[in-house]
C-alpha cells in the first residue's frame, strides 16, 4: 500500500490556520515528502510520525511555504535524532544554495559546521526523470512566478503514481500528466481571483472531467475556497488526511 498524508494544505499566508505545504509519502521500503514548509515538524509530530523516517525530500520550488522547513529537519536530525544515515534533498537548480542560504539564517552556527549525516543535493530539470532507489521521479515545468523555475512531480512508487502540481497557474499538462494516475494533488489558491500564478476553483472545477486521475484532492486552499468549503463539490485536502492509494 502507498499511503500519502497531507502535512499541510495551506497557503503561503496560513489560511484557516492550515500548515504550510508538505505531503508524507509512505511506501514499501521507502519514506519520503513532496516538499517542505516551515511547519514540517509540528505537522510530523502532530500526528505521531517519525521525522527520523524520512529518506528525501523532493521540492518543487523556492517559495518559503514549499522549501523553508528543511532547515528545521537538520535541526531535528542532529539533536534530536542523532542521525548518521544520509538524506538527500532533491529540488530545482540553485536548491544547494538557497537551502544553506536560509539554513545560515536561521541558525548561523549550526549551518557553519559539518552535520553528523550527509546531505546530498541534486538539481532536477523538468521533463529529465531520475529513479530514486524504487521511487521514479518526473518533474515537470509549471507556470507560476517568472522569476523561479518551478516543478511539478509525477511519482511513481509502488505500483502508484502520484501527480502533485507544485505552485502553478492551470496548465494542460495537468491532463497530460495525471493520466493514469492514482491521485492528484492540484493545488486551488483562490476562488474569485485570478490570478496567473496560481489556480482558482472554477478553473480546476470545469476541467476536472478532463483528468485521467483516479482520485483529484484539491490543496494549498487560501481564504477564498475556504469561504466556500460547504459548497465545493470536488474534495478538499485537509491537514492530517490520509489518502491510502
Ligand atoms: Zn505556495
Ligand atoms: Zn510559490
Amino acid at each position: 500500500m502507498v499511503r500519502v498524508t497531507v502535512l499541510g494544505s495551506g497557503d503561503a499566508f496560513g489560511a484557516g490556520g492550515r500548515l504550510h505545504s508538505a505531503y508524507l509519502v509512505e511506501a514499501p521500503g521507502v519514506t519520503f515528502l513532496l516538499d517542505c514548509g516551515p511547519s514540517i515538524l509540528q505537522a510530523l509530530k502532530r500526528l505521531g510520525s517519525d521525522p527520523g523516517a524520512l529518506d528525501f525530500v523532493l521540492l518543487s520550488h523556492h517559495h518559503g511555504d514549499h522549501f523553508g522547513g528543511v532547515p528545521f529537519l537538520f535541526m531535528e536530525f542532529r539533536y534530536q535524532q542523532h542521525r548518521t544515515r544520509p538524506f538527500t534533498v532533491y529540488g530545482p537548480a540553485g536548491t544547494e544554495r538557497r537551502v544553506q542560504n536560509l539554513f545560515a539564517a536561521l541558525y548561523e552556527q549550526n549551518a557553519s559546521e559539518s552535520l553528523p549525516f550527509p546531505v546530498r543535493y541534486e538539481e532536477l530539470r523538468p521533463g529529465v526523470e531520475r529513479a530514486v532507489g524504487d521511487v521514479r521521479v518526473r518533474p515537470f515545468a509549471v507556470p507560476h512566478v517568472q522569476e523561479l523555475v518551478t516543478l511539478g512531480f509525477r511519482v511513481e512508487v509502488g505500483g502508484r503514481a502520484i501527480v502533485y502540481s507544485g505552485d502553478s497557474a492551470w496548465t494542460e499538462e495537468f491532463v497530460t500528466q495525471t493520466r493514469g494516475a492514482d491521485l492528484f494533488l492540484c493545488e486551488c489558491s483562490t476562488y474569485e481571483t485570478r490570478l496567473a500564478i496560481h489556480v482558482s476553483y472554477p478553473e480546476i472545477a470545469a476541467r476536472a472531467a478532463d483528468l485521467g486521475c483516479r482520485r483529484l484532492v484539491i490543496t494549498h486552499l487560501g481564504d477564498e475556497p475556504l469561504r466556500r468549503l460547504g459548497e465545493l463539490t470536488l474534495e478538499c485536502a485537509r491537514d492530517g488526511m490520509t489518502l491510502d492509494l
